[in-house]
Parts: C-alpha cells; sequence; structure tokens
C-alpha cells in the first residue's frame, strides 16, 4: 500500500515536471515566433518604403526591383526566396553590382576590390 503510493507520487510529479517543461518550451516557441513576426513585419515595410523611394525618386521599375531581388536570392546560388545564413556580399565599386565575397573579381566588368554591403552589419 506505502509503495503503490510512493509510487503513484512519485509518477505525479515526473508528470508534473514533464508538462511544465513542455509548458516553459511552448511558451519559449511562441515568443520567437512573435520576435520572428515582428521582425518580418518590420522588414516588410522597410522594403515597401526602399521600393516606394526608388520608384518616385529614381523611377525604378517593379520589373527592375523585381530582377533586382532574383540576383540578390541567386547569389547563395539557389532561387527560393532566401539567402544561405550569413552569406557574404559584395558591392563592386565600378558597375555597382552586388555578387558573393567569395569571389575575387567582379562578375560583371573583372574589378576587384569588392566592398561589403552596409547591410551587412544587420544580419
Ligand atoms: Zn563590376
Amino acid at each position: 500500500m506505502l509503495e503503490q503510493f510512493m509510487f503513484q507520487t512519485k509518477r505525479r510529479v515526473v508528470e508534473d515536471h514533464q508538462a511544465a517543461q513542455t509548458a516553459r518550451k511552448a511558451d519559449r516557441t511562441d515568443l520567437r515566433t512573435d520576435e520572428l513576426e515582428q521582425r518580418i513585419e518590420k522588414l516588410t515595410v522597410a522594403s515597401m518604403a526602399l521600393f516606394s523611394l526608388l520608384k518616385d525618386h529614381h523611377g525604378v521599375t517593379e520589373d527592375q526591383f523585381l530582377e533586382r531581388v532574383k540576383e540578390i536570392d541567386l547569389l547563395d546560388g539557389v532561387l527560393d526566396g532566401k539567402l544561405e545564413q550569413m552569406t557574404p556580399v559584395s558591392k563592386c565599386p565600378s558597375c555597382k553590382r552586388i555578387m558573393s565575397r567569395r569571389h575575387q573579381h567582379c562578375l560583371y566588368c573583372g574589378e576587384a576590390g569588392l566592398t561589403e554591403e552596409t547591410y551587412q552589419a544587420f544580419r
């Protein structure tokens, strides 16, 4: 009788501990999801503002913008709407094209001395 009581009590303690652990993990996941959603919203607003400025002040068309998005997406070699984490990006000082820092020279004009993009600091 006492052994059964002790066994059940121990089992309840273990189950409560596991339930609390699962709840804490779910809370952390919810928090992380909220942070990522906020980050996506900020980036979406920033992208819209950038395109709006480019369109209004420099006459950049939507097709030009989308072509540049595609070029940047392809820096990691895959057209999938994302960049491989920590892909270093450089800008050619001569033709201003963007490319991976894996390259020593610009693939378009052959220029050396590629410069790091400003936004790399935010990654
Ligand atoms: Zn170049």
